[in-house]
């Protein structure tokens, strides 16, 4: 007898959020035989697909030509930039979304996954309102991610968030982008690269917390070096509409800036509004997330949650892990939890950030003995570009099993580079096995091969 011929619900697994997270596990597990829906009030693939991760890195990858123009002189190639169409781009970009919502959309079909159209709420621990209609499920999974959080000050009502930028009608000329984190620094960047005036303010003393210092100091140099104009230890106080129709953004104790357009990167929240976690007894916890434990079960025993939801790196494939891990725990009996450890990540600055592992502080709290290795090159590229552009790379080694516990990278590529060697430590790799590997001559990845 299969559980198909106990219909105690309409579902097996209903999914609340078609993202990265939400789509994985819903066709991974429609895949095993298993009755799911998924719920999707906006476009399928959820952040990452539509406000985040892809539409960013092509906004990253045009935000570059210009510099390559200017660095091409070098190499003896004439090149002049002689416009910039923002609309164009934003049209490419929005066609490509729409191949990739597709490809989402037949994923769903493929798998079996029957897709349910409308915001969905919890009405109880066992049942989903969609559009008026009520669903049951055995489990219900919650995977609707997260939107950009603003703080309230005066004026904020002026600001944008990062999903507008994704639809802005023209560029301004001028913009002041507010935050430090990973999403203030790309766009950052991206709109320096594309010709837009740009500020970055922060009420750090350096940008990216969390990351390797040396990695914050340099990077936050090279912005600067770019051309961006930072602005550390500035807290946004307030934003006034000036009769020009330009804004006045004031900073406590520091000079107002006049700009055309405010970005607040400040961060994201949950994205609960009107889920009904009330309805189940769930809250979110002091940091504004989803208490689950190692299965992704919440306090309701038979809803779930993953990524950006719940603690842990809000990266897309994170989420897509932890979807992996909850459709093995739930229907291929693995008690397996999620690890956490060695996770990747890069940061699309210009110049980029590649990291993985101990930052050399995380290291030095945890172990007694640790060597940083660190070099500081101007690319091979950059002898002819005519740009001032150097890069940093850095280990961070225990000096008692040798173990390399920390890579990080400033500098062309880092992303790219940065996932191999996160293999490499990943499975555990030595300074000594770093050493015997043959480096890739000419590139600046040899570098981590040879450092002393
Ligand atoms: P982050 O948490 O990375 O950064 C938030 C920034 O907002 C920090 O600089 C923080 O300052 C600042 N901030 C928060 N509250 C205030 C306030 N009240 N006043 C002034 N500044 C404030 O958030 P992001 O939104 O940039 O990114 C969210 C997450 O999305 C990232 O952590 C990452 O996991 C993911 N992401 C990943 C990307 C990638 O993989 N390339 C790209 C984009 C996002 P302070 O440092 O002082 O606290």
């Amino acid at each position: 007898m299969t559980d198909r011929q106990l219909p105690t619900f309409d579902y097996d697994l209903f999914v609340i959020g078609a993202g990265s997270g939400g789509v994985r596990a819903s066709r991974k597990t429609a895949a095993l035989g298993k009755k799911v829906a998924v719920a999707e009030a906006s476009a399928l693939g959820g952040t990452c697909v539509n406000l985040g991760c892809v539409p960013k890195k092509l906004f990253v990858y045009a935000s570059e030509y210009p510099e390559f123009a200017q660095q091409a002189k070098g190499f003896g190639i004439d090149m002049e930039v002689t416009g910039r169409d923002w609309v164009r781009l934003l049209e490419n970009k929005n066609q490509e979304i729409s191949r990739l919502n597709g490809i989402y959309q037949s994923l769903l079909d493929n798998a079996g996954v029957e897709l349910i159209r409308g915001h969905a709420r919890l009405v109880d621990e066992h049942r989903v309102e969609v559009n008026g209609k009520e669903y049951s499920a055995e489990k219900i999974l919650l995977a609707v991610g997260g939107r950009p959080y603003r703080p309230t000050f005066p004026g904020v009502e002026y600001t944008l968030t990062s999903d507008d930028m994704f639809f802005l009608d023209e560029l301004p000329n001028r913009l002041m982008v507010i935050g430090s984190g990973y999403i203030a620094v790309e766009f950052a960047g991206i709109m320096n690269g594309l010709g837009v005036s740009t500020w970055l303010a922060y009420r750090a003393n350096q940008v990216l917390r969390g990351f390797d210092d040396d990695i914050r100091a340099f990077v936050g140099q090279e912005i600067a070096k770019k051309g961006v104009r930072t602005l550390p230890e500035h807290q946004i106080e307030s934003v006034t509409k000036l009769p020009s129709g330009t804004y006045s953004v004031a900073f406590t104790g520091q000079d107002p800036v006049e700009v055309d357009a405010v970005l607040m990167c400040t961060g994201r929240e949950a994205n609960v509004e009107h889920l009904g976690l009330d309805k189940v007894g769930l809250s979110l916890n002091e940091k504004g997330l989803i208490d689950v434990n190692g299965f992704f079960q919440t306090r309701c025993p038979s809803v779930y949650a993953l990524g950006d939801l719940i603690e842990g790196p809000a990266l897309t494939p994170v989420a897509i892990a932890e979807a992996m891990r909850f459709v093995s725990q739930q229907y291929e009996n693995s008690q397996t939890e999620m690890d956490y450890s060695d996770i990747p990540t890069a940061v699309f600055s210009q110049p980029p950030i590649g990291t993985v592992g101990l930052t050399e502080a995380e290291a030095k709290a945890q172990y007694s003995d640790v060597k940083v290795y660190r070099s500081e090159f101007k690319a091979m590229k950059h002898t002819l570009s005519g740009i001032n552009e150097r890069t940093l790379m850095k280990l961070i080694v225990d000096q008692q099993s040798d173990r390399v516990l920390g890579a990080h990278m400033v500098g062309e590529h880092a992303g790219e580079i940065m996932q191999g060697i996160a293999i490499a430590i990943k499975a555990g790799a030595t300074k000594a096995q770093f050493d015997a590997t043959i480096g890739i001559h000419p590139t600046a990845a040899e570098e981590f091969t040879t450092l002393s």
